[in-house]
């Protein structure tokens, strides 16, 4: 018998979900490199439902329970009295998701004994320590591709309400105003702005391909070169370096995972070195970005505009400045989760769990961390370290 401890996000504030706006979702075949979606045996949730709170259980309960394993799920993660930490001491295996992440610390870790595999119900395993994990011999797996195209759709939005200034004429309409001057004297087109991708991995690829039917100029950069074709495709233009890519842009996006090479990248040196009047999203992770310059490059209008969905730590506290700056677009951690992504990560998280409980192999591209070293889409991905050391503020 295996103890699963599951740590999800609150349920709406009205409660759980009776009823959907939609009454279903599009069928996918296949990710756009051909990479098959999720394949669990069965799954035991309509896709289309709340999957990721803590109501929706991943819906996994029939599914373990049947099998005699015992599920904890718990939104009580943070702080050495959490749920979280009184149930990880004897817990085999951990799933937590980016958005409210259940932060796997060395310390934590160490008091762990019984674990063995910490799953990620979605992309990025920042929140947890890679090192320690690979120390203790824990296998840290998530489902590759499962909301890339989610993300991808969520920054498309964010670059247009930036650049045409959605959001604050939306807020004009909510005041019954009629404000036309004060919506159009920051509002501009996107056609013929140069953008660029700091990284074009699933993502930010995405990203790219899903901006070219907008006549905008693509730039990207990341160590290896994108094929030739797909260079040729999309018109795009590699950098080497960052630094070469940012003062030709008017619009920039991250898309770079978090490892100590990326933390704090986007600091005060690199930010000045952008056009005036530039705009940032993050989408990533919110250390790529050092908090308190983003917010000084905001008020002095190096940037025009910073959008995201990723902060630190999460969730983000009350008074946290990004909330608050000038000219932002921010939501909290959603895009990776919209009800099309939880049907895709959830049945990913039950392919993973019936490989790990039956002793077959996860797939490779789902590994991070395995035989007590970087693996798989981590070897990839990540450098050697790790940039949280899966740390909460508490
Ligand atoms: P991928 O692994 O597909 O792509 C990452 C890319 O980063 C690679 O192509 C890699 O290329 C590049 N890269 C790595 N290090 C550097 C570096 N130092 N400088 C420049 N490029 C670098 O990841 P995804 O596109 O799937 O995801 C990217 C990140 O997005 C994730 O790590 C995660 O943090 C975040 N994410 C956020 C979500 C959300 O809900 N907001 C959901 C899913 C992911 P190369 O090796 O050639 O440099």
């Amino acid at each position: 018998m295996a103890k699963i401890l599951c740590v999800l996000y609150p349920d709406p504030v009205d409660g759980f979900p009776q009823t959907y706006a939609r009454d279903d979702l599009p069928r996918i075949e296949r990710y756009p490199d051909g990479q098959t979606l999720p394949t669990p045996k069965a799954i035991d949730f309509r896709p289309g439902d709340l999957l990721g709170s803590v109501s929706g259980e991943l819906g996994l309960r029939k599914f373990l329970e049947s099998k005699g394993h015992k599920l904890v799920v718990t939104s009580d993660k943070d702080g050495p009295n959490s749920e979280f930490e009184r149930e990880l001491v004897d817990a085999d295996v951990v799933i937590s998701q980016p958005f409210w992440p259940g932060y796997l610390t060395a310390e934590r870790i160490a008091k762990a004994k019984n674990l063995k595999l910490a799953i990620t119900a979605g992309i990025g395993s920042d929140h947890v320590d890679l090192e320690a994990a690979s120390a203790h011999d824990i296998t840290v797996a998530e489902v590759t591709f499962s909301n890339s195209i989610s993300v991808a759709e969520h920054v498309v939005m964010m670059v247009l309400g930036l650049v045409r200034n959605y959001i604050p004429s939306h807020d004009w309409v909510k005041q019954g105003g009629w404000n036309i001057a004060d919506c159009a004297v920051r509002e501009y087109d996107v056609e013929g702005m140069h953008f660029g991708a700091v990284a074009a991995g699933r993502i930010g690829l995405a990203v790219l391909r899903r901006l070219k039917p907008f006549d905008m100029k693509l730039h990207y950069t990341q160590r290896h070169r994108l094929p030739d074709a797909t260079e040729k495709e999309l018109n795009l233009i590699w950098h080497t370096r960052v630094e070469d890519m940012l003062p030709l842009c008017d619009v920039v996006s991250l898309h770079v995972p978090l490892y100590p090479e990326t933390e704090g990248m986007f600091d005060d040196k690199l930010l000045s070195t952008m056009k005036r009047g530039a705009y940032l999203i993050n989408t990533a992770r919110g250390r790529l970005a050092d908090r308190d310059a983003i917010v000084r490059a905001l008020e002095s209008g190096r940037l025009a505009g910073y959008a995201g969905d990723v902060w630190f730590p999460q969730p983000a506290p009350a008074d946290h400045p990004w909330r608050t700056m000038p000219h932002e677009g921010m939501t909290p951690h959603i895009s990776g989760t919209s009800l099309s992504a939880q049907a895709r990560y959830a049945a990913g998280t039950r392919e993973i769990l019936e490989n790990w409980l039956e002793g077959s192999a996860i797939r490779d591209e789902y590994l991070i961390v395995d035989g007590g070293k970087l693996a798989g889409t981590g070897a990839k991905s990540y450098g050697v370290g790790d940039a949280t050391h899966g740390i909460a503020a508490h």
